[in-house]
C-alpha cells in the first residue's frame, strides 16, 4: 500500500520486516539468535535505593602458579608427498537413492513469522522539538547536583579520612593474602584517597611486576605517612579457631581470621556478633547476608576510605588459615600502605547499580541525550524519535559545544553503530516505508533523508532541515497540515516522523546502475587438501551443507529463499562444479591455470537449491571421497577469492563467498604467501609488520570484490603459521568474518564450527551496502573503524553487511554546536535484502550539547569509550610500535580524568584521585585493553591470533567488547536452581574464587568451567555426575545431562550465554590447579599477567600518577 495514498490509514505502513524479526527464537541446529530475553521485564516499581550486593565472594589461598606453560599441540606437520593429481572428471557414483528423502524440506530456518505490526497510530506524545532534555537522570544512588557542583560530588560527610595500614608481614610464599571483605563501594563518585602519590615506586609500572603475591607489595598509594587512626577495625586477630559451618564443602578448615592487615580505616566498630567467618555457602542459593543493611555513605566518593564493615558483615573468608596477620600494633610507624582492591571501583557493583536503576523499566528514546542503560543490563526499548542504543551507542550523550572543549577534555566522541542489530522479540523491527516511485524525502542540500528532526515550516509547505538549516519544498504528495504545535497532524502515523530508525523502500534511482538487483548468491568454496580432509573439515562441511541450504536466509517464511548457491573445491587447483536441475550427476571442472581466473561455465555454476537438490546432494555425498586419499598439501587463495569474485560479476549479483581454508597458500598462483612468522619482533619497531599485509595483492582484490558486493567469509582450520593479517584482508574489506579454528579436530571441534556455521548462513544480512553518516552542523565525521572499505572519505563501503557487524564513526568538531539544538546524526544505510529488495535503513540519533564540561563528564558511557579506544589501539598498531600506543592510551586516558579533576571535581587533596562517576571504571577498562593479547602478548600467543584477534575486535558491538575485556565470572555453586535470576558475577581475580566454588567465566568467545580443589561433593555429582573433584574429566566439552534441577539450570545458563554471542563459545573445564588453568587466569584481568600486564591496582595508582603529573 502506498501510503501517500492513504495517509489517515491506521497502519498504512504496512508491516514491520519480518526479516528482521523472528532471530530471536531457536532455529536451525539449536541457532540460538543474539539478544534473547528469556524472563519477561518485571513491572517498574520505582527506582531501587539500596544496592544489594551479591553474596560475597570467598577466598582461597591461591597455589603457586603452574609452571608448566599450557602447551598447546605441537604443529602438525603432513609428511604426505604432494604428488597426487586430481581428476578431471567426476567420479561417477550411483545417486544414493534415499538422498532426496533425507533432508526433510524445512519450511522457515528461524522461527516463526513474527505477526506483523501495525505502526501504532497513536503512539505517546513525543516531541521531536521539543525542548533541550535535562541531563540524564542521575542514578539512583547519585544526589542531584547543582550546576556548580561536580556531579558526582556529593555531599563530604564528616567520616574521617582514610587511614593507613598496617604493613604486612608478609603472607607466606604460597598463600596469596586476602582482604577483608569491605561492602562493595555505592556508586557515589569516586574519589580515591589513598595519602599522597607514589614518589618511591613510578617504576613499578610497566616493569613486570616482582612475582611475589601482590600484596605483599609496598602500595605506592600507602607510601606516605600514615593517617590517625580513628577506628578500631576488625578485632586483632590470634582468637581461638573458629571453625564455620561450611555444608559439604571439603576445604581446609576455616579458622577465624579478621583481615590480614589492621585496616583501621573502617569506622563502624565491630559489631558484636560480626564473626569473620565465611558465610555457609549454601548450594540453592547465596549465602545469607544477615543484618546486611547496606553501605555507609561514602566519603566524597574517596576509594578507601570509611569502608566500614556492615553490622553484621561476614569480613573474612575460608581459607586462609595459613596467613598470619600483623596485629596493629607490630606496624612501622611509616607503613606502606596496602590499597584494598574493595576500595576500588568495582565492575561488579557498577553493572548491578545499572541493574537495579535502570533495569526495570523500558528505555524511552524519545528524550535527547539520555544515557542508556549499560549493555549487561537487560532493558526493553521503545523508540519514540532515536535510534535504539541496540543500534547506536555514544561515547558521550552530552557533546562540548566547542572544539576546544572536547580537545581540552580528550574523550573521544564516537558512536558505535550496528544498523542491522537484530532486536529482541519484544521490539518492533524498523517499520519499512514505501513512498513509491518518488522514493524517500530529503533536504536539497545535504540530502538527509526525511526524519523527526526536520521542522515543517509555512503551513506545512517547506520543511527546515535538522543537519543544515536548508529549507526544501514539500513534494505535493507528501504535503500534510500542521498541528497548532507546528507539527505535522500525521506525525505519528508516519516512522519517519516520529521514530528513531525506519527503512525505506529505495527506488531503482538508489540501484547500481539503475537496475534492480539480482537476489544474491552464496558460494562455498571448499580447500580439498590434505590437511583439510584429514582434519575431517571437508567431510563435516559437506555433511552439514546438505541440510544447511534448506535454511538459507529469506524474508517471507512461505516463500524458499532466493538465494542462490554453487559450489567450488580446490587445493592447487580450482574445481567448479555443474549442478544444473536436469543432470543426472553433477559435473567436475578443472581449472589448473590459476594464474588467470575465470569461470569455466556459467549455466549450472549458481543455482536454486530447491531445483538442483539432488544434485547438490549427490554432489556433496561424493566430495569427501573424491579426496578422501589426496596427497596434495599445497594450496592457492587468491585464485579461490577471484573466482567466487568472478562468479558473481558473470550472475550480476552480489553475494557471499564461503571460504574454507587451512593452510599458508604457497603454491605458485597470485597471492602467494611466505612463512613469516617471526615471534622475534615482538615488542619492537618492526613488530607492526606483522599486523601488515604481506602483499598488496588483497587489498586490491578487496577493492574488486566491495565493487562487485562480494562478501567473503573465511573459515580457517589451521595446524600452522597462515598468516591471518594477509588472508583476513578481504573478509576485513568486505563486511566478512574471519573464524578460526586451530588444530582442528573432527570430533572435539565440530560442534563449535557448526554451530558458527550455521548462524553465520541463516543470519540477517544486507549485501553490496553503503553507508553514510550525516551530522548536524557543528561536527562532522572524522574516522571509522570495522570491516569496510572506503574509496572517499564519507561513504562506508560495505560488500555484506550482517546482523552482527558495527561501524565506529569518530567525530570531530568543525564549528561550534549550540545547547539548544543539540548535535544530530543520522546513519543511513543503503543494501540490498537477501530476496534482492533495495532498501535504505536509516538511523537518528540526537544527543545534548554542552558548555560546561561538567555535563559531559556527567553523560559519557564508559563500556562504549573503551570500545572506541580498543579499536583506536587496535589500528594504530598497524602503524606503530605496540609500546607507543600502549602509552598513548594511557596518556589520553590519563587527559580525561585530569581534565576532570581540574574542572569539575571539587577541590581536594592532591592525593586524592577522583574520578567521575561514569567513568570510574576507565581505569580498570583501560588496563584490560592495554593488557590484551594483542597490546602486550604473552609468549604463548601466535601472531596469527593475535591478528585475528585484532580484526575481530575491530567489528565487535559494545556488550561484546565489554564481555571480551572484562570477561563476566559467574560463581554457579551460588546458583538458585528455584529462579530466573543468576548470581551475582564476581570480580575477575583470583582472590575472588573459592576453593569450594565452581564458576563460569565468559568471555564472549570462550567458556571455561573452574572448579575449586574442595567443591562439594554433591555439587559435582550435580553437575557433572561424577563423584569426586579427582573424576571430573578435564576434557570435557560439555556438560552431562543429568537429570536435577542444578544440571539443567546450569545448561541452561551455558546456552543463554551462548545465545547472547555471535560466534559459538566452547565450553572448557578447569580444574583447579590442572595445567589448563593457566589460561583461565589469563582472563582474571584484574590480576598482573604472566606476560607483565600490570593487575588493576597497579594499573589504578599508575594512573593516578600519571594524573597529578598532568595537573602539576
Ligand atoms: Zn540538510
Amino acid at each position: 500500500m502506498n501510503v501517500n495514498q492513504q495517509p489517515h490509514m491506521a497502519s498504512p505502513y504496512g508491516q514491520p520486516q519480518s526479516g528482521y524479526q523472528g532471530y530471536q527464537q531457536t532455529g536451525y541446529g539449536n541457532q540460538h539468535v543474539p539478544g534473547g530475553y528469556p524472563t519477561p521485564y518485571a513491572p517498574y516499581n520505582g527506582p531501587a535505593s539500596t544496592y544489594q550486593p551479591g553474596p560475597p565472594t570467598i577466598f582461597i589461598p591461591s597455589a603457586p602458579p603452574t609452571v608448566s606453560q599450557a602447551s598447546a599441540s605441537a604443529a602438525y606437520t603432513p609428511s604426505a608427498p604432494s604428488s597426487f593429481a586430481p581428476s578431471s572428471a567426476v567420479h561417477s557414483q550411483p545417486l544414493p537413492p534415499d538422498s532426496v528423502a533425507q533432508t526433510a524440506p524445512q519450511p522457515f530456518y528461524g522461527a516463526p513469522p513474527t505477526p506483523p505490526q501495525p505502526f501504532p497510530g497513536a503512539a505517546p506524545p513525543f516531541s521531536a522539538a521539543g525542548p533541550a532534555q535535562p541531563p540524564a537522570p542521575p542514578l539512583g544512588s547519585q544526589q542531584s547536583f547543582s550546576q556548580a557542583h561536580p556531579p558526582s560530588q556529593p555531599q563530604f560527610t564528616s567520616a574521617p579520612p582514610p587511614v593507613s595500614t598496617a604493613s604486612y608481614g608478609g603472607p607466606p610464599p604460597t598463600t596469596q593474602a586476602s582482604h577483608p571483605r569491605a561492602p562493595p563501594l555505592t556508586s557515589q563518585p569516586s574519589t580515591f584517597s589513598g595519602g599522597p602519590p607514589p614518589t618511591s615506586s613510578p617504576s613499578q609500572y610497566p616493569q613486570p611486576m616482582p612475582q611475589q603475591p601482590p600484596v605483599s607489595q609496598p602500595n605506592p598509594f600507602h607510601s606516605g605517612p600514615p593517617q590517625p587512626t580513628t577506628a578500631a577495625g576488625f578485632p586483632p586477630q590470634g582468637g581461638p579457631p573458629l571453625r564455620v559451618p561450611h555444608p559439604g564443602v571439603q576445604g581446609p578448615p576455616m579458622t577465624s581470621q579478621g583481615p590480614p592487615t589492621s585496616q583501621t580505616n573502617h569506622v563502624a566498630p565491630p559489631q558484636p556478633g560480626m564473626l569473620p567467618g565465611p558465610p555457609p555457602v549454601n548450594m540453592a542459593g547465596p549465602p545469607a547476608q544477615p543484618s546486611m543493611q547496606g553501605y555507609p555513605p561514602q566519603q566524597n566518593g574517596a576509594f578507601g576510605q570509611v569502608r566500614g564493615p556492615q553490622p553484621g558483615y561476614v569480613g573474612q573468608y575460608p581459607g586462609q588459615q595459613s596467613y598470619v596477620a600483623q596485629p596493629p600494633a607490630q606496624a612501622p610507624a611509616p607503613a606502606p600502605k596496602r590499597l584494598d582492591p574493595d576500595s576500588i571501583p568495582s565492575p561488579i557493583q557498577v553493572i548491578e547499580d545499572d541493574k537495579l536503576n535502570k533495569g526495570n523499566e523500558p528505555f524511552v528514546t524519545g528524550v535527547r541525550g539520555q544515557v542508556p542503560p549499560l549493555v549487561t543490563t537487560k532493558f526493553q526499548v521503545k523508540d519514540q524519535g532515536n535510534a535504539s542504543p541496540r543500534f547506536i551507542r555514544c561515547t558521550a550523550y552530552n557533546m562540548p559545544c566547542t572544539s576546544d572543549m572536547a580537545k581540552q577534555s580528550q574523550v573521544p566522541l564516537a558512536a558505535v553503530i550496528k544498523p542491522l542489530a537484530t532486536l529482541p522479540l519484544d521490539e518492533n523491527g524498523p517499520y519499512i516505508v514505501d513512498h513509491g516511485e518518488s522514493g524517500p524525502i530529503r533536504c536539497n542540500r545535504c540530502k538527509a533523508y526525511m526524519c523527526p528532526y526536520m521542522q515543517f515550516i509555512e503551513g506545512g509547505r517547506r520543511f527546515q532541515c535538522g543537519f543544515c538549516s536548508c529549507v526544501t519544498e514539500v513534494p505535493p504528495h507528501y504535503f500534510q497540515h500542521l498541528d497548532h504545535t507546528g507539527k505535522r497532524v500525521d506525525c505519528y502515523d508516519r516512522p519517519e516522523l516520529s521514530m528513531g530508525s525506519y527503512e525505506f523502500l529505495a527506488t531503482v534511482d538508489y540501484c547500481k546502475n539503475n537496475k534492480i538487483p539480482q537476489p544474491p548468491a552464496f558460494i562455498f568454496l571448499i580447500d580439498v587438501s590434505y590437511n583439510a580432509v584429514k582434519n575431517g573439515m571437508v567431510a563435516i562441511v559437506c555433511q552439514e551443507l546438505k541440510t544447511l541450504l534448506d535454511y538459507l536466509p529469506r524474508e517471507n517464511p512461505n516463500v524458499a529463499s532466493n538465494i542462490r548457491v554453487g559450489f567450488v573445491t580446490y587445493n592447487k587447483v580450482l574445481h567448479f562444479y555443474n549442478v544444473k536441475a536436469s543432470l543426472a550427476q553433477p559435473q567436475m571442472m578443472v581449472v589448473s591455470d590459476v594464474a588467470d581466473m575465470f569461470v569455466p561455465l556459467l549455466d549450472g555454476f549458481l543455482v536454486n537449491v530447491a531445483e538442483s537438490r539432488v544434485v547438490i546432494e549427490s554432489l556433496l555425498d561424493q566430495i569427501p571421497d573424491m579426496f578422501a586419499d589426496t596427497r596434495e598439501t599445497e594450496t592457492v587463495f587468491g585464485p579461490v577469492i577471484q573466482a567466487g569474485l568472478e562468479a558473481l560479476k558473470a550472475a550480476d549479483c552480489a553475494g557471499k563467498l564461503f571460504v574454507f581454508h587451512s593452510s599458508l597458500p604457497i603454491a605458485e598462483a597470485p597471492g602467494k604467501l611466505k612463512n613469516r612468522e617471526d615471534k622475534k619482533l615482538v615488542g619492537t619497531d618492526k613488530e607492526k609488520s606483522l599486523f601488515q599485509a604481506q602483499v598488496s595483492f588483497y587489498s586490491n582484490l578487496a577493492k574488486e570484490c566491495v565493487a562487485q558486493g562480494c562478501c567473503v567469509d573465511l573459515f580457517l582450520f589451521p595446524n600452522q603459521y597462515v598468516d591471518v593479517a594477509t588472508l583476513g584482508v578481504v573478509p576485513t574489506s568486505t563486511g566478512g568474518s574471519i573464524y578460526k579454528y586451530t588444530y582442528f579436530q573432527g570430533q572435539a571441534d565440530q560442534e563449535r564450527f557448526l554451530n558458527d556455521l550455521r548462524k553465520d548462513v541463516q543470519k540477517q544480512m544486507g549485501f553490496d551496502a553503503v553507508m553514510r553518516v550525516r551530522t548536524s552542523t557543528g561536527i562532522r565525521p572524522t574516522d571509522f573503524f570495522g570491516s569496510f572499505y572506503m574509496s572517499n572519505t564519507t561513504d562506508v563501503e560495505l560488500a555484506g553487511l550482517d546482523c552482527d557487524k558495527t561501524v565506529t564513526v569518530e567525530f570531530k568538531h568543525d564549528d561550534k554546536l549550540s545547547e539548544e539544538t543539540g548535535a544530530l546524526m543520522q546513519c543511513a544505510v543503503l543494501y540490498t535484502s537477501c530476496s534482492g529488495q533495495r532498501r535504505l535503513r536509516v538511523h537518528n540519533m540526537a544527543v545534548n550539547c554542552c558548555t560546561q564540561l561538567a555535563d559531559l563528564y556527567r553523560n559519557c558511557e564508559t563500556d562504549t569509550i573503551i570500545n572506541y579506544f580498543a579499536k583506536y589501539a587496535y589500528r594504530g598498531v598497524l602503524n606503530n610500535p605496540t609500546k607507543n600506543v600502549r602509552d598513548s592510551l594511557i596518556n589520553q586516558c590519563a587527559q580525561i580524568l585530569a581534565c576532570y579533576r581540574k574542572n569539575c571535581a571539587s577541590p581536594s587533596s592532591a592525593g586524592q584521585l577522583i574520578l567521575p562517576e561514569c567513568m570510574k571504571l576507565l581505569p580498570v577498562y583501560l588496563n584490560c585493553v592495554l593488557k590484551s593479547d594483542i597490546l602486550h602478548p604473552g609468549a604463548d600467543i601466535s601472531l596469527d591470533d593475535r591478528a585475528y584477534l585484532r580484526q575481530l575486535v575491530s567489528a565487535m558491538d559494545v556488550a561484546e567488547s565489554h564481555a571480551f575485556f572484562y570477561p563476566r565470572l559467574l560463581p554457579v555453586h551460588k546458583l538458585n536452581v528455584e529462579g530466573n535470576a543468576l548470581p551475582v558475577a564476581v570480580r575477575d581475580s583470583e582472590e575472588r574464587l573459592s576453593k569450594g566454588g565452581v564458576y563460569l567465566l565468559e568471555t564472549g568467545l570462550n567458556l571455561f568451567l573452574w572448579v575449586g580443589a574442595n567443591a562439594q561433593q554433591e555439587l559435582l555429582q550435580n553437575i557433572f555426575g561424577a563423584p569426586a573433584f579427582s573424576q571430573i574429566d578435564p576434557n570435557m566439552t560439555s556438560l552431562p545431562i543429568l537429570d536435577n534441577p542444578y544440571s539443567k539450570r546450569l545448561r541452561e545458563i551455558i546456552e543463554s550465554f551462548r545465545a547472547q554471542r555471535s560466534r559459538y563459545m566452547k565450553l572448557m573445564v578447569v580444574k583447579q590447579e590442572d595445567k589448563l588453568e593457566l589460561i583461565f587466569k589469563h582472563f582474571l584481568v584484574e590480576d598482573k599477567n604472566n606476560s607483565g600486564g600490570a593487575s588493576y591496582v597497579d594499573f589504578l595508582c599508575h594512573m593516578h600518577k600519571e594524573i597529578r603529573q598532568l595537573l602539576s
